[in-house]
Parts: C-alpha cells; sequence; structure tokens
C-alpha cells in the first residue's frame, strides 16, 4: 500500500457519487498523496482543466435529484486534475452545527439534537472507592455531564462496581466512563457496570509504538487488521448488548507503529486510526459511538478533527464528536490553549462534547468548559455569520501561515518603523493618558527592559501601543515619556482626527475606511505612517479603496455583540479579499470587551475568535482591550495566544497532563516546582506527565520530558527518548534542569532589575 495507491475518492461528496468504491473497505484511505479518481462524474473530468482551485463546477451524476454545486480545487499543487474541495463543516461563512447522530450514555443524549456536553475525570486512585466517589460527586455539582474514570487492571474494574453502586444509591445518575488503555479484558469487564467505555486506537490492540521505523507489507499490514479486529469484536458486541456507548479517542502522541509507518505523526494517521476501529463497530452495525482527535498542539488538533469531519461527510457517517485539547497546562495558558483548539472548532458547529484538559482539580474545569459549550450552543443559534462569498485560499487540513509584508524602513525616516509589528506575530497594547503621567510604570508595563529607567525593548516587549487620546503639546513629559519609546522601536498609533487636530511626531495614524473615503486622511503631512481600521463586512467597493493604499497595518475590529456580522466569519471574508486581490498588508485582531467581562470568559473568547482566525494562519497579530482589566493580563492573555497557536514563543512552553488515576506522583505539586524553576527559559518546551501511557508521543513537540515511570520514580527524556530512568522524585527536578544545561538550553534568570 504504496502512498500512491490509487483509490476511487476522498472528498466531500463521495458518497454522492454512484459507482464508487466503498471507501470503508480501503485502509489508507486518507493518503496524502494518493490518486484519485472520479468514476462516474465524467462532466467534472471533461471541466476539470478549465476550473481553478476553489472555483464551482456543476457536478452531473450525483444520486440527488437536485445539481449540487461543489467546490473543485487541483488534486495536488499545480495540477490540472481537479478534485472536490473538501468539505469539513456545514458552512465556512455561517456557523451551522454539523448535523449528527444521537448517542446514549446512560441517561444523557449526545449530538446534534442536544446541548453540548461538559465532561472531565477524575484524578483519584480508582481503587479508592469513596474518594472517587466523593469526587464524582463534586463534579457533577458542578454541572459536569458526563464523567470519566481510568480504569487501568483488575482491581480497579472491581473497584468500578462499588462506584457505581455507591453513585446510584446517593442518587448520582451521572454517566461514567471507562479510560481504557492496552486492556482489551478490563474493557470488556467494566462495560458491565459502566455507561461508556473509550479506547484508544493506538493502544488498544496495538503494543506501545517504539518509535522505530518499521516496514510494513500489506501483508504485515492487514494481518494487524485482523489482530484488531479479533480482539476489538467482542467489546463492540458487548457494547451493542448492554446498550453501553463508546469513544473512539485518538491521541496524537500514541499512534500505533503501523499507523506512524504509514501516515507518521500526523493528523491523517489520527484519523485512520480511529477508523480502523469505526469500521468494525459498523461491520457489527453499532453505531453508539462517538469520535475525539486530541492533540496537545491546538493547530495539530483542529486539522485532525476537520479531516475526521472531511472523511465523515465522505462517508456519509454522522457519529459526534467530543473535543479536547490534551496536556493543556494550568492557569490561563491552559484555558486559552482549549480555548483555540476547542473554539475554533466550535465556530464552525462542530463539537457535541467537549472538555477542557488542565492541570487543575477536575472541578476546575467544569467552569470553562461550560462557558466554552455555551459559546458554542450560541454561536449555532445565533447562526452570525456573513452571506455567502467563496474561500479559495484558507488551508483547512495543513498549516500554512500568511505573512503580511513587515514594515520597510523608507528613506529619509526618523524613526526606525521595521520593530513595530514582529515577524512571528505582534502584539499590540492601549494606553492611556493617565498611563503616560507614569512612565517608568509603563514601561515595566509594557515588558520593556529598564536600565537606569531607560526602557529597552525585550522578547516579551508590547510591539506598538495605540493611544487613543495624544497628549497635549505642552505635556511634554507625556510627550517625552512616549519619544522614549519610539526611540527604541516601540510604535505609536493614533486615530486619524487626533493626529490632525494634535501632531505627535512619528505617530503612525489610525483611519476608519469611511475617512480614507472622504480624503481625511490626505491632509496628514507627506511620508505619515497610515493604518486602518475596518470590520470585514464591508461592501466590496470600500474595501477596494484599499487597493490604493500604502498601509503599515490594518486592524479588523468588529464590535462585541455585534448584531450582524460574527468576528471570525467576517475576518475569513477579509483575508480572502486580501489574498485575491493580492493585497498583504499585516493585519492585526482588535477585540475589545465590555465592562465587566470576567477573565475566563475574556480569555475563551479572545481564543475562539481570534485565536481560530491565527490557527489557519492568518493574522499577524493581536490587541485586547478591556477597560476594567488589569495591563499585565491582557498583555500576557494576547502573549499566551501568539504562543498557543504556536507563532511566537516567549515562556517556556509546558505540556503537562491533567492527571488521573494513573498518576505516579503529585503533578500539581510537581508542576509548580517545575515552572517555578523552569520558567526564564523561552523556547524551550517540557512535558510533565503522570504516566507513559500515553506514550512519548504525547511530548512530540517537547525538547525534555519528565514522566512518571514507577511510584516514587521519574523517567527524564529529551525529545521521544528516555535518557535517565528512575530517578528518585526528591531530584528530579535537578535532574532535570541538569539536563536542560547539558543540551545547552539553560540560562540563568534574571535577578530583579534596576
Ligand atoms: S498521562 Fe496523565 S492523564 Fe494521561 S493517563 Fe497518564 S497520568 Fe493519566
Amino acid at each position: 500500500m504504496a502512498a500512491a495507491t490509487s483509490v476511487s475518492l476522498s472528498g466531500a461528496v463521495a458518497s454522492s457519487f454512484s459507482g464508487l468504491q466503498k471507501v470503508d473497505s480501503i485502509p489508507g484511505s486518507l493518503q496524502q498523496a494518493m490518486a484519485v479518481e472520479l468514476k462516474g462524474v465524467g462532466k467534472v473530468a471533461q471541466r476539470r482543466s478549465r476550473a481553478s482551485r476553489g472555483q464551482r463546477v456543476r457536478v452531473a451524476g450525483v444520486r440527488n435529484a437536485v445539481p449540487e454545486l461543489v467546490e473543485m480545487e487541483p488534486a495536488s499543487q499545480g495540477s490540472q486534475l481537479l478534485v472536490p474541495r473538501k468539505k469539513y463543516c456545514e458552512s465556512i461563512y455561517t456557523p451551522i452545527r454539523r448535523k449528527t447522530r444521537t448517542v446514549n450514555i446512560g441517561d444523557v443524549t449526545v449530538g446534534s439534537e442536544h446541548p453540548i456536553r461538559v465532561q472531565t475525570m477524575t484524578t483519584t486512585d480508582t481503587k479508592d472507592v469513596q474518594g472517587t466517589v466523593e469526587q464524582v460527586m463534586r463534579i457533577a455539582d458542578r454541572g459536569c455531564d458526563i464523567v470519566r474514570i481510568t480504569v487501568q487492571g483488575r482491581r480497579e474494574a472491581d473497584a468500578c462496581y462499588d462506584i457505581k453502586n455507591t453513585l446510584v444509591q446517593k442518587g448520582y445518575n451521572i454517566p461514567l466512563v471507562a479510560d481504557i488503555h492496552f486492556a482489551p479484558p478490563i474493557a470488556m469487564k467494566v462495560a458491565e457496570c459502566f455507561d461508556k467505555i473509550r479506547i484508544n486506537p493506538g493502544n488498544f490492540a496495538d503494543r506501545r509504538a517504539q518509535f522505530e521505523k518499521l516496514e510494513y507489507t500489506e501483508a504485515d499490514y492487514a494481518e494487524e487488521l485482523q489482530h484488531i479486529e479479533e480482539v476489538f469484536t467482542p467489546l463492540v458486541e458487548k457494547c451493542k448488548k448492554l446498550g453501553r456507548a463508546m469513544r473512539i479517542g485518538t491521541n496524537h502522541g500514541s499512534l500505533s507503529d503501523r499507523i506512524m509507518s504509514y501516515y507518521g505523526d500526523s493528523p491523517r494517521g489520527m484519523v485512520e486510526s480511529a477508523f480502523e476501529f469505526a469500521r468494525i463497530c459498523r461491520k457489527h452495525d453499532y453505531h453508539n459511538f462517538v469520535f475525539s482527535m486530541k492533540a496537545s498542539n491546538p493547530v495539530v488538533m483542529v486539522q485532525a478533527y476537520r479531516l475526521l469531519v472531511s472523511e465523515m461527510y465522505a462517508n456519509d457517517w454522522d457519529y459526534p464528536l467530543h473535543l479536547g485539547v490534551t496536556e493543556a497546562g494550568e492557569g490561563e495558558d491552559g484555558r486559552m490553549k482549549s480555548a483555540i483548539g476547542i473554539g475554533a472548532l466550535l465556530q464552525d458547529g462542530l463539537g457535541d462534547t467537549i472538555r477542557v484538559s488542565l492541570t487543575e482539580a477536575p472541578e476546575e474545569e467544569i467552569d470553562p468548559c461550560t462557558k466554552l459549550a455555551n459559546l458554542g450552543m450560541k454561536i449555532s443559534a445565533e447562526q452570525k455569520g456573513m452571506p455567502e462569498f467563496q474561500e479559495k485560499s484558507r488551508r483547512y487540513f495543513d498549516f500554512q501561515r500568511r505573512t503580511g509584508q513587515l514594515p520597510l524602513q523608507k528613506e529619509g525616516e526618523l524613526v526606525d518603523y521595521r520593530n513595530v509589528l514582529h515577524r512571528d506575530g505582534s502584539v499590540l497594547m492601549s494606553v492611556t493618558l493617565d498611563q503616560l503621567k507614569n512612565p517608568e510604570t509603563l514601561y515595566r508595563n509594557l515588558a520593556t527592559k529598564l536600565i537606569i529607567g531607560m526602557p529597552y525593548k525585550d522578547l516579551a516587549t508590547v510591539d506598538t501601543i495605540l493611544l487613543k487620546k495624544l497628549p497635549a503639546a505642552a505635556d511634554r513629559a507625556s510627550r517625552l515619556a512616549v519619544k522614549r519609546l519610539t526611540d527604541v522601536g516601540i510604535g505609536v498609533l493614533t486615530p486619524l482626527a487626533e493626529q490632525l487636530a494634535n501632531p505627535l511626531p512619528h505617530a503612525m495614524a489610525l483611519a476608519t475606511i469611511d475617512e480614507i473615503a472622504s480624503g481625511a486622511h490626505k491632509k496628514l503631512p507627506t511620508g505619515t505612517r497610515l493604518a486602518v481600521t475596518l470590520r470585514g463586512d464591508e461592501p466590496e467597493e470600500k474595501l477596494d479603496m484599499l487597493k490604493d493604499l500604502d498601509l503599515i497595518m490594518l486592524l479588523q475590529y468588529l464590535p462585541e455583540g455585534d448584531e450582524k456580522s460574527s468576528r471570525v466569519h467576517s475576518s475569513r471574508r477579509l483575508f480572502e479579499y486580501l489574498q485575491t486581490n493580492e493585497l498583504n498588508f499585516p493585519v492585526i485582531h482588535h477585540l475589545q470587551f465590555p465592562a465587566g467581562t470576567d477573565r475566563d470568559d475574556l480569555v475563551i473568547k479572545a481564543g475562539s475568535e481570534a485565536g481560530a482566525m491565527l490557527v489557519d494562519g492568518l493574522g499577524d497579530g493581536v490587541m485586547l482591550e478591556a477597560a476594567d482589566q488589569d495591563f499585565e493580563f491582557l498583555r500576557n492573555t494576547s502573549f499566551g495566544m501568539l504562543q498557543g497557536c504556536r507563532m511566537r514563543n516567549t515562556k517556556t512552553e509546558y505540556v503537562s497532563c491533567p492527571s488521573c488515576g494513573r498518576t505516579l506522583f503529585d503533578l500539581q505539586d510537581v508542576s509548580a516546582e517545575i515552572r517555578e524553576k523552569t520558567d526564564h527559559l523561552p523556547g524551550v518546551s517540557i512535558a510533565i506527565m503522570g504516566c507513559i501511557v500515553n506514550g512519548p508521543g504525547e511530548m512530540a513537540d517537547a525538547d525534555f520530558g519528565y514522566v512518571g515511570g514507577a511510584p516514587g520514580k521519574i523517567d527524564l527524556y529529551v525529545g521521544k527518548d528516555v535518557v535517565r530512568r528512575a530517578i528518585p522524585m526528591e531530584k528530579a527536578t535537578n535532574e532535570l534542569i541538569g539536563l536542560i544545561k547539558e543540551h545547552g538550553r539553560w540560562v540563568d534568570p534574571e535577578t530583579a532589575d534596576n
């Protein structure tokens, strides 16, 4: 089964074409480089050479009586052969919830006819029946719909009966899900008392991935599939008989050697891994299951879910989705990563149940999770989007960043504008006149380095400030405070009207599109750098004015709660316009939150709106405003978003598991200790994992890993390789630091500044 295997089709309308080979029977149907052959669609073939990417072509030969218009794109880059552009959601310009079947998990129903359900997982030892029951009750009391419990062995499976019985006796009917890795007999046992079984396709029937390059012949591959079927079928039959649900839950970090040998550690591999098991369920006419495609990297996670859905469309499958970003970490960073990944999918109407996975007590996950679920329901209920537009440029299944043209220095300019934006993503902050009164505090808030009271740019310094009001010309102290910022390359943006009324040397003028229409910007002195703010849903004639402008940046700003349009969809439409017209201005996502917005809401909204664009590679930075929020919080949230979207690393990246009954040490305490000692290493990523069950692949992105190997013993990893085993826990943090030093990634923390 080489990469060039010829299969019938992979595309949004697969199931509509007649005479197609059944994709169910094709292992590896998702191969990227496959040759695509459309059978029985002669008219498409005739038009292939004339249509271009994204062009709509009428497809003949579809079974539906009503002919459909299908977006077409080249089969591969530069190819004249066109294939239907893969659909991954109901609509890219309006959030319509994807129609999914109802899956029954105990008394709870999951699917598009029902609210988005909230889930979490216990962290107690499953054998501790009382402790687990109490934790489940606390979780249920916080409003959680479904709770998962790890079941790693026979003793834990025995405890599950007591857990279930005690909970029911106490009046708690919350559905219980058994989390199973490597243990088919345990799954069989616990299916008798729990409502749902989560299996991990990467390790249910396969041994732990060895991360070795293994060669598979077609016969080897088929033999392994046969083995999976033999091992998995009894569980399918049991779940069907007892009315239990299942989750086929793929993790980016724990794919089998077989899958990795064909697809690599990729979203495609994740989807195929899940499909191998789904085909067996379907073969036995068992459909009470959901899928998940989790990863710690929100970009990978979003792509994997989209690919999964597009393949489900191609196969006419309607199984619900459980969404989650694994090992997101804790605090605002953990919430931000979840908001980016889960929020981006909710914006497209994808997701029927969610978990926000945090290295905190499970009860703490319920509030952000509920907020996201409510946001998803609201988005789909309101269906605020944009009028239909064609989208040809955005990449749904692989990441490609559109980088706006960074400012260039022009002849004769007295300040250097090249640094007012950062190539990896910029942070802009709104600054008030009051803040200018206390320059040293302002400089600290902007995260500049202070040397004898003078600001200098640092790694995570704000790139540009927006001054909505300019200090009067007579206010020399405030003007001097601003000058010191422009002297070190921090940009100063101010509304056009302010700059005309009260000019500030070297400030960039920010005009509305209506001001551009009125020609007001022409009153600026020659050479003034110009930026434009717009909503993204303006009529095309208005946007056409951009073609005549030389802009340093564009700000996209749609007021919160806008009646007409949605931020994500108007933003998509704006990027499509810019791309079509070859306008490469950098674009900053500007979000303003009303007074009273709480921090979690702000993080979730910002992540799921601006973050949803950035994971698609669309955007060059962010500006978050909230009058009653702390400046530092807004700045950190902005940098956190850029880091969560894998754009700009300004702090140590942590991948830490939420912990569960398998955890071999106190994850929260250890995580806090490691963070305290290593949080000054931007560019370094450290995984802190309670056990090795999800494999070193879960740390795919991490440079160093701290992993529970046995009770009280830690294994240390460099990349995917274990380099030190069974280190006593008390010594493990220092050993980890030693390892970071050995690999030349350590710098001593800076002492408090002058
Ligand atoms: S990695 Fe963490 S959450 Fe995952 S199974 Fe191990 S201890 Fe549990």
